[in-house]
Parts: structure tokens; sequence; C-alpha cells
């Protein structure tokens, strides 16, 4: 088996930082030596491989819970493979993706697996799981759930959006969260009224405002957090977990925060777009507002503190990026003229553990803080903990070596993203990512990719481990 020893760097996991070398054996981490206790020199067996991380960080690899690769959506198909995607997340320090699978309207969530695992399969540099996004709520897709349970798959994402498409009523919802009570999944939530956001819709369309613009101010923070509200409500009383995907507004928030103060087992994520653009992007002119289009919308600017504030307080518990890159030519451009045409979403996954690791330079997290939103929770939120989420014996050597003083800017002509903009161009951060390694193995290092499309696997999850 052979061995590998990161030395030098300061190991930084949600409980703290710590000067120690790490060694590697095969795919798992074999121990981790605190250098003034116990150094590598005398403890260790020579390693066959060393790598000098001095100077750096030494990071369990990131984990992003909410991706979209190959997603069709609006006629069109989200512009990053399973392939180019997971190679671009590697780029940026993360290690493990878990994506949606979508079940079509009249067809089964099994075999809504087949073929997402189809896509998945044989291509991806980094690990992944699938949730799974439940459109079609009846008595054979409630019994379908405990098979996709067994199958590894625990975390079912429901729409209070997108009538006619994604959307589920409240009882369908309650029947939903009963089902995943009974067998302890957790319920994910598009949490938008959108019932009442096609009617806004419908008026901006008939006054003649086209604009991308119109696509956040028909989607009025108000109604993020009334569904938010309602989504709360519905899970007390079937008894279910509850994780709200994607929070953007601070009424959704507050919410959230008032949920949890009387213990209930209920969760959010927010994403950097949400801690770093704004409403103002979605209102560029010349309809370069469009490749900021995402649901839910790009608040005002105000909305950032308090989601700064939520992270610290765990009121946010983790963040993902809802990766879902169209291209500004032949996709976003289907809505010159109709907002509601521009396909939703665009491209994060590389961006997410640089613009975080913004923040802790900002002083809006601590380094530990940083590492726990991005990797620990998610483990632990989605079942993948001890295995992935931190540095310890046994643990997947999933690691990342972060260099923090880098300065960089974040580029469309530099990214590995397989889409032709960036919604975050131009931007400056300190940090960035010098190796990440997946199961032992270096995927970047050295300024190149030296992966392969296939050594990523499928991750069977574990339930929630929060729950309370
Ligand atoms: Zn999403």
């Amino acid at each position: 088996m052979s061995t590998t020893l990161i030395s030098g760097g300061t190991v930084v996991t949600a409980s703290g930082t710590l000067d120690a070398d790490v060694l590697v054996a095969g795919e798992k981490i074999a121990a981790v030596f605190a250098r003034d206790v116990t150094p590598s020199a005398e403890a260790a067996p020579a390693a066959d491989q060393v790598i000098d991380a001095t100077g750096k960080y030494v990071l369990p690899g990131g984990i992003d819970v909410h991706t979209h690769m190959e997603l069709p959506f609006g006629g069109t198909v989200s512009a990053d493979t399973f392939e180019t995607g997971t190679r671009a997340a590697a780029w940026g320090g993360t290690t493990t993706i878990i994506d949606f699978a979508v079940q079509a309207k009249g067809t089964s969530l099994l075999a809504t697996l087949d073929k997402w695992h189809a896509k998945a399969d044989g291509t991806c540099s980094i690990d992944y799981g699938f949730h799974m996004i439940v459109s079609d709520v009846n008595d054979a897709t409630l019994k379908e759930m405990d098979a996709c349970i067994a199958a590894g798959v625990n975390s079912f994402k429901l729409f209070m959006a997108y009538p006619g498409v994604f959307y589920s009523t409240d009882g369908e919802i309650l029947l939903a969260m009963q089902k995943a009570a009974s067998s302890g999944a957790t319920v994910m939530m598009h949490a938008e009224n959108g019932i009442a956001i096609d009617q806004l819709i419908a008026q901006a369309l008939a006054a003649g405002r086209t604009e991308p613009v119109n696509h956040g101010l028909t989607r009025p923070p108000e109604l993020e957090g009334e569904a938010t509200s309602r989504a709360i409500t519905l899970a007390k009383v079937a008894g279910c977990p509850l994780y709200i995907v994607h929070l953007s507004a601070a009424q959704a928030l507050e919410a959230v925060a008032e949920a949890r103060d009387i213990g209930q087992n209920v969760f959010a994520e927010t994403c950097p777009q949400y801690l770093y653009l704004s409403l103002d992007d979605l209102a560029r002119p010349d309809f370069e507002g469009a490749k900021f289009v995402c649901s839910p919308p790009l608040r005002p600017r105000e909305h950032q503190d308090s989601l700064w504030r939520g992270l610290r307080t765990n009121d946010l518990s983790v963040v993902s990026t809802d990766h879902c890159p169209f291209c500004f030519k032949d996709q976003k451009e289907l809505g010159r003229g109709d907002f509601t045409k521009i396909p939703n979403g665009f491209g994060s996954v590389e961006h997410r553990m640089d613009l975080l690791h913004a923040g802790v330079a900002a002083g809006q997290l601590t380094l530990p803080r940083w590492v726990e939103v991005a990797s620990t929770t998610p483990a632990r939120m989605f079942g993948l903990y001890p295995r992935k989420g931190v540095i310890a014996a046994g643990s997947d050597a999933d690691i990342v070596i972060y260099d923090p003083h880098v300065r960089q800017t974040l580029s469309a002509a530099t990214h590995h993203m397989n889409v032709d903009y960036s919604a975050y161009e131009g931007i400056e951060v300190t940090g960035q990512v010098v190796t990440t390694l997946s199961r032992g193995r270096v995927v970047i290092g050295d300024g190149t990719y030296q992966g392969s499309p296939g050594h990523g696997t499928f991750l069977e999850r574990g339930l929630n481990q929060y729950l309370r």
C-alpha cells in the first residue's frame, strides 16, 4: 500500500488548528502526528512520497451537498457534466458532491436514480452521492422512498415553487414528510411561494417588464419567508427533519432560527452567491443581469449581513453552491425579451472554498468555522461522517492543501467550470488550493489536473447525524 506524508502544515478542522503531519496509507488517513508531541520523522516509517505543506493549511476536502450537473431545465441542460463539474470542484478544493436526481412527473424514483447513476458512473474525479427530487407525490412514489433509502439516498427534496413542474401542494408535502419521518429521512425544501410568485410574474409580463431584474422583483423575500415558515409548520406536524436549501432572505432565516430555538429538527444552508452578489447584479443593463438569474433570486445587499451572522450562530449550518451553470451564449440568451425563459442558476462549485475563506480573511468566520460549514457539518448532515469531513485516522484521505496567502482573481478566463462566463468575474480573494487529494490520490497538484474520470465512487449515505 503506498504511503504519503503531508508534512509541515497546519491542520484545520472544525474543532481547531494543529501543527501536524498527516500520514496517508492507500485511500485512508493512517495517522495525524502533532509535531511538538510525536514528530513524524521519529514516529512514522519513511513514506513513499512526501508533500511539503509548510506555511499551508491542511483541510478535510470540501463537501458541496447541492449541485446540478447535466440538469435538464427549461428546454436546455446545465453546462457542466459530471466529468467537467467534478474536475472543477477538485480545482476548488471540493472532494465530494451530492447531486440531485430529478424525478420527472409520471416516472418512478428508482428509474430516476438509475438514470442519474448512468450519467455519473465512470466520469467523476471525486466521490459523489445523490439526493432525490420528488416532483410527483403519489402512493407508488411514497412506497419507493424506502427503496431509495436502501440504495443510499435518504434525503428527498420537494418544491413549493415552480407550479406545473416540480411544485408539490401542502398536502403532498405533508404526505412525503410523514413518510420520511417514519424512515428517519430528511426532507429538503425549496421554499418559495410559487403560486403567489406566478401571479407576480404574469403581472410583470403583462406590463411589459421583461428585463432580467424582474426575475428578482417577482420573487420577493417575503414569499421565501412565508414558504419557509409553512414548511417548518408542516414538518412539525409530520415530525419530520427539515433542511431548507439555498436560504437567501433574512425573513426565512428568522423562521429557521425561531424553529431551532424551540428544538425542532430544522436546518438550513446558504450559498456563496447570496453572501457576495445582490439584486444590483441582477439589474445590470444590456441583459447582463441574466448571468445572475438563480432561484431564490439574489437579494438586496442588506440581507448579506444577516446570512453571515446566521453562519456564525449556526442557524445556517452549511454552505453549498446550488451549482447549475448555463452558458450566456445560447442558454441564458433564451430569455432575451422574457426573463421567465432565462434558465435558473449559475456556476459556483469551483469557488465555494475560496469565497468562504475570503469570509475568514474579512473576519466574518473563524478558520474552524470555515471548515465546519464547508465540510464537517455537510458530512454529518448527510450521513457521511466520519468517513468524510474530518482529518482523523481511519477517515478517507480527502485532503486539501491550501495556501492562505496567495491572491487570486476569479475569472472565466482561468476557471475550470464548463461555462463561458463567471458570476464572480473580477472578484479578488486571498487564498487558493495547492493540492487536492481524493481517497489518497492527487487530483490537483503542481498546477495541473492529475486525476482521472471514474476515480470518484458513489457514496451510500447514512442518516442525518444531528437529529434530536
Ligand atoms: Zn438546486
